[in-house]
């Protein structure tokens, strides 16, 4: 028994882990929407309920166990009703084919599967911290499994009930375990993502990610615009109204451009008070148009300040264009337009000829 209990666990921790990293992949590569990662979850598990039917083991004389009331708590963790259903039904399916059609243990094996939803779902469906929760499903789940071997053993097998509890609780601890584990992993690895990209102040990308978007723009081939902004006498913002100040201009100009841009490109703060804008695909007249609608909005848009103040600021804007300028000068280019931007009076957009 210990060498099935040993493939047991190994099967447990095996499915846990690369179906955590095939959900994650549905959810970030493939973009699926909640509810069908929900049933594609359910399925998943549903299927790996099947399969621990596969590898039973006996317990005792003609009493094989199996830990598929895992499965079902997952499923019922992680995708909530449906998706503790959508597994329940299929391994209830699974028991039923695996004994070839309805016997008496195949109809036990089934109703013993219904019966764990029924008595999972509960706990599940109380708001409260996921411990809570796992934790009154494995009560349930473990009342069940000893009500169901008290049925068939009668008094007798109490000490054999009492070692299945052992194992019930086990089961319950290492799978709650391992799915904290690697719950945690993965908000982590999302934080550590968006951090890695993205501006903290202003939820923009940041220089890094305004290289990763730089890099597509010029793989896609398509022509597009480069826009180099910086906030014109920011540093008198500062020195007037202090730091802070200055920050909260800051994020709200970030807000600002990111929905000016939503569906014409994309936008970074390249550091301090610059920013960058793509603007995809794109010709010159398009690009001049835009960087001046946006500056003008920009300038009339009334910044709040901490102490409540309200200010207004002006940006100027270097406009280069992509393939006009190749990948390796187009920065410099856009950025010489901006100085003489800068010098011409400021509050002004000037094309990189
Ligand atoms: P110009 O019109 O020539 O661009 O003048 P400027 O004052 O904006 O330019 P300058 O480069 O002299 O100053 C930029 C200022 O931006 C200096 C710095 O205090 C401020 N700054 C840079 N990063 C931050 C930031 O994260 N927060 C705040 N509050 N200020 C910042
Ligand atoms: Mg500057
Ligand atoms: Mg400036």
């Amino acid at each position: 028994m210990i060498r099935d209990l040993f493939i047991n666990f190994c099967l447990l921790s095996t499915f846990l882990f690369f179906g955590d990293m095939a959900h994650n992949m549905l959810r970030v590569r493939f973009k699926l929407s909640p509810w069908v990662l929900k049933a594609v979850s359910g399925a998943g598990l549903g299927l790996f309920g099947i399969l621990q039917l596969m590898f039973t083991f006996e317990f005792s004389n003609g009493i094989l166990l199996d830990f598929r009331q895992l499965s079902i708590m997952v499923a019922a963790g992680i995708g909530g009703p449906w998706a503790a259903l959508i597994a329940t039904l299929l391994i209830g399916a699974g028991r039923v084919a695996i004994a070839g059609g309805f016997t008496p243990a195949s109809v036990l094996g089934l109703v013993a599967t219904l019966l764990t939803f029924v008595f999972v779902l509960p706990a599940f469906l109380v708001k409260g911290s996921f411990r809570r929760q796992w934790t009154s499903a494995a009560l349930s789940t473990t009342v069940l499994a000893l009500g169901l071997l008290l049925y068939r053993l009668g008094e007798s097998g109490i000490p054999l009930i009492l070692f299945l509890a052992v194992l019930q609780a086990a089961g319950c601890t290492f799978t709650y375990h391992m799915m904290r584990y690697l719950r945690t992993t993965r908000e982590i690895q999302d934080a550590l993502k968006q951090d890695i990209e993205h501006d903290f102040l202003t939820g923009l990308y940041n220089s890094r990610g305004f290289e990763s978007r730089y890099r597509l723009a010029i793989a896609s081939g398509s022509p597009f615009a480069l826009l180099l902004l910086d906030i014109d006498h920011f540093k008198k913002v500062n020195d007037t109204y202090g730091h802070p100040a200055g920050d909260a201009v800051l994020e709200q100009l970030g807000k600002l451009i990111r929905e000016y841009v939503r569906k014409i490109g994309c936008a970074s703060r390249k550091g301090g008070e610059e920013f960058a804008v793509i603007l995809r695909p794109c010709d010159s007249k398009r690009a001049i148009e835009s960087a001046d609608k946006l500056r003008a909005q920009i300038e009339q848009t009334p910044f709040l300040l901490p102490d409540g103040q309200i200010i207004h600021i002006t940006i100027s804007v270097g406009i280069g264009m992509y393939p006009r300028f190749s990948e390796s000068i187009l920065v410099e280019e856009t950025d010489r337009a901006l100085y003489r931007a800068k010098q011409e009076g400021r509050n002004r957009g000037v094309l990189a000829v």
